[in-house]
């Protein structure tokens, strides 16, 4: 994220070849060279910490939560909920209620389609996206749309990848339902003005849902502070496991949503009759939960916050300016996405080159980045291209690390050449 003047103390204290340390994977020889890891937007790597951490559950912890009398049980769910209570204060959420554990962003943004959706939406309502969803944001309200007949409006953004925030207000009408935004583009790395566009918002009385996948590791979420009405992101971009995320929903929302599945765990009791279901945030957790997931994803949180995440933001965005004056050097490459305000992510095309070319040649040198549309296949029309190569960093790349991946670059331009 942005840096202010500040920055030069705060990171001169960042030792990174110490974190690295933490990180036994970037060890790795790729083919007798050293890799380099530049795929942080995809998912990143665990420090040994939350590595141990999984295993410790498994050595001395296992066992199903909510249900049991017995010792294991009762550690097991201690643990489990202690992984909620991190994550509240992590987010700043105002109680536990509010903190769904879920698969990863995906199918959090699937539970609000489905249990807001089915509560709240109805024919000829309306829900307004912006051009620069990931698909994630995008298809399960074209899904929502088609079966209550509703309509989905887009923002559009403009050619150096910003919002165009002016068009918000001519799209919301009073049939406008919900709001649904990423934070910072996965493809284009532009960090919206997610507070501006929630107080406008709620100046229509309009619930606003943050797709945070890819701020929650770049940057202190509060979201209090926001005043967003869900927020939603993946343990696995946040250096913990795959397969468990989470919804924070404001709790006056989630109280009147419908449940999401039905099955144990969210109930407070069955008959043929009539169920009654569970308190929240249980309300919303049918069957056994990713228990090894929430404690990994704990040990995560508990990780960043030894670092800081202002330490790490303000180190990422050195490696985002010091990458961006290194490849606008290179004449024939063009960087997709020139929002004044970005994450550490750089998508880019090379004349003439496809990016599957140029990300198979980069794993040659070691570098592992992501070509292709990023599943934001409407970003890839607004510019008229296929695919990009993206290059995105976190907390243990360094500078070295983006001067081999500049000369990569020109070997590339020369096979090609
Ligand atoms: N939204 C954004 C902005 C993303 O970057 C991603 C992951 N690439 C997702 C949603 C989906 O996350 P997950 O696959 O972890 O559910």
């Amino acid at each position: 994220m942005k840096s202010n003047n500040i920055s030069e103390k705060v990171s001169i204290n960042f030792d990174v070849q110490k974190i690295r340390e933490d990180f036994p994977i970037l060890k790795t020889q790729v083919r007798g060279k050293q890799l380099i890891y530049f795929d942080n937007a995809a998912t990143t790597q665990k420090p040994i910490s939350v590595i141990e951490r999984i295993q410790k559950y498994y050595l001395e912890e296992n066992s199903n939560v909510h249900r049991g009398v017995h010792f294991l049980s009762e550690l097991a769910t201690k643990e489990y909920e202690s992984a909620r209570e991190t994550i509240r204060e992590f987010i700043n959420a105002e109680s536990i209620e509010e903190i769904v554990f879920t698969r990863g962003t995906t199918e959090a943004i699937n539970l609000v389609a489905n249990s807001f959706g089915r509560t709240f939406i109805n024919e000829g309502d309306e829900i307004i996206i912006s051009e620069m969803e990931h698909h994630s944001n995008i298809v399960p309200w074209q899904i929502l749309c088609e079966e209550r007949k509703a309509k989905l409006k887009i923002i559009p953004f403009d050619d150096n990848g910003e919002l165009i925030l002016d068009e918000l207000e001519n799209l919301i009408t009073e049939r406008t339902k919900l709001i649904s935004i990423v934070h910072i583009s996965n493809s284009l790395g532009t960090i919206n003005p997610v507070k501006k566009i929630i107080e406008i918002a709620h100046s229509y009385a309009i619930p606003v849902l943050i797709d945070g996948a890819q701020s929650i590791m770049h940057s202190k979420i509060d979201v209090q502070d926001l005043g967003c009405d869900f927020f939603v992101f993946s343990g696995h971009k946040i250096y913990g496991p795959t397969g468990i995320g989470v919804l924070y929903g404001k709790k006056e929302w989630l109280d009147q949503m419908m449940p999401y599945q039905g099955g144990g765990d969210m109930i407070k009791s069955v008959t043929f009759e009539k169920t009654i279901y569970n308190d929240l945030p249980y309300k919303f957790e049918a069957g056994t939960p990713n228990i090894e997931g929430a404690i990994g994803l704990k040990a995560a949180i508990d990780y960043l916050n030894k670092i800081g995440l202002d330490q790490i933001s303000i180190y990422e965005n050195e490696l985002l300016q010091y990458a961006t004056e290194k490849l606008s050097q290179i004449p024939q490459l063009k960087i997709i996405g020139t929002a004044k305000e970005k994450a550490s992510i750089i998508s880019f095309v090379l004349e003439n080159i496809h990016p599957h070319d140029v990300g198979t040649i980069l794993d040659f040198e070691g570098i592992a980045v992501r070509t292709g549309h990023h599943c934001t296949q409407p970003v890839m029309q607004h510019f008229k291209i296929p695919a990009t190569t993206r290059a995105s960093f976190s907390f243990y790349n360094t500078k070295e690390e983006i001067d081999q991946f500049f000369n990569a670059i020109q070997k590339v331009i020369k096979v090609f050449s």
